[in-house]
């Protein structure tokens, strides 16, 4: 499994010292989880600091494209801190981590569809970016 081919140095560039070490420090505590990962790029569900969980996405090498729903981001179009935390995740993800998080979503898939859902593909989809709905449905799949 390879993840793009992230320039951690160009994506922290212009960013406050801070902003970044809150960011280093949400992956450090696991807060930032890996949903989607591939070449093509990442998706993960990083909780904040009021326990609200946020959904990152990040495909260019400089996370020039990278999108969070975090108010930082949404008003002011911030490379915020949950950027930072999903794309440290994913560089310090080993790779058993990494081929997990790559087979999460086609996991849910197959798991709905054995139980005889027919909105598949459409809930898989909403569940990537409904961080309290993935886990539902891994919960309610497994059980
Ligand atoms: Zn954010």
């Amino acid at each position: 499994m390879t993840l793009p081919d992230f320039d951690y140095q160009a994506i922290c560039d212009g960013m406050p010292e801070a902003r970044v070490m809150r960011g280093e420090a949400y992956a450090a505590k696991g807060w930032a989880e890996l949903v989607e990962v591939g070449p093509a790029g990442i998706l993960a569900h990083v909780k904040g600091e009021r326990d609200i969980v946020y959904v990152v996405e990040v495909s260019a090498r400089d996370a020039s494209d990278a999108r969070c729903t975090c108010p930082d981001f949404e008003e002011n179009r911030l490379r915020c801190k949950h950027v930072v935390a999903a794309v440290r995740a994913a560089m310090g993800a080993d790779a058993a981590t990494l081929e997990t998080a790559a087979a999460r979503l086609p996991r849910l898939a197959d798991l709905l569809d054995m139980e005889g859902r027919d909105d598949v593909d459409a809930l898989v989809d909403r569940a990537r970016r409904d961080p309290a709905l993935l886990i539902d449905l891994e919960g309610a799949a497994v059980a």
